[in-house]
């Protein structure tokens, strides 16, 4: 299995480059902030209590996210490998996810980060917002507490990484196709 953690802050560009990848390599995309949206979509109780806390650019508890990630692994068992887009942002996720994909005989097989300034970041996610219609794209306090959060809780992830020898970290600057180009360098 081809398992990649596609990691970097809100706005660079994860969601788009797992479509571009998992097309190219026949992958599962399992993104926790999709899988979240769903079930505020549904209307579920599970939704309406992480609306509160997506629409303020907080973290949704742990507990939920890796339930949320157990389902859908436990019920791919047979995938060629996964995306994870946005999922792990703490260290509690990634040990969990680590043990889920030792139960399935299988490990991380590396963790790639595109970078980009906080700047284009939030010019990225006001300009999304205009049509995503995700009330944590159309306010800048907003934005700027996601960003907060990334660096505070999700960044450290980077050494976790980095300690096994899985981190590799990109330009997420340019054209989609030039950072597809060098996602693809990187994964190999
Ligand atoms: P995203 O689509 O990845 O930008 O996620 C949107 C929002 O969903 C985040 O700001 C969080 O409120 C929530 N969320 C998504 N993934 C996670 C996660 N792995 N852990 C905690 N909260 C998450």
């Amino acid at each position: 299995m081809q398992n990649i953690v596609l990691f970097g802050p809100p706005g660079a560009g994860k969601g788009t480059q797992s479509k571009m990848l998992i097309k190219e390599r026949n992958l599962i995309h399992l993104s926790t902030g999709d899988l979240l949206r769903s079930e505020k979509e549904a209307g579920t109780e599970l939704g309406l209590k992480a609306k509160v806390l997506m629409d303020q650019g907080k973290l949704v508890p742990d507990e939920v996210v890796i339930g949320m990630i157990r389902n859908k692994l436990e019920s791919n068992k047979d995938a060629n490998g996964f995306i994870f887009d946005g999922f792990p942002r703490t260290e509690k996720q990634a040990e969990a996810l680590d043990q889920l994909l030792e139960e399935l005989n299988t490990s991380i097989s590396g963790m790639i980060a595109l970078e980009a300034e906080d700047e284009e970041l939030i010019k990225r996610l006001l300009e999304r917002g205009k049509d995503s219609g995700r009330a944590d794209d159309q306010n800048r306090e907003v934005i700027e507490n996601r960003l907060k959060v990334y660096q505070n809780e999700t960044a450290v992830l980077k050494s976790y990484y980095q300690k096994q020898n899985k981190f590799t970290s990109i330009n997420g600057l340019g054209s989609l196709d030039e950072v597809f180009n060098r996602l693809n360098a990187a994964i190999g």
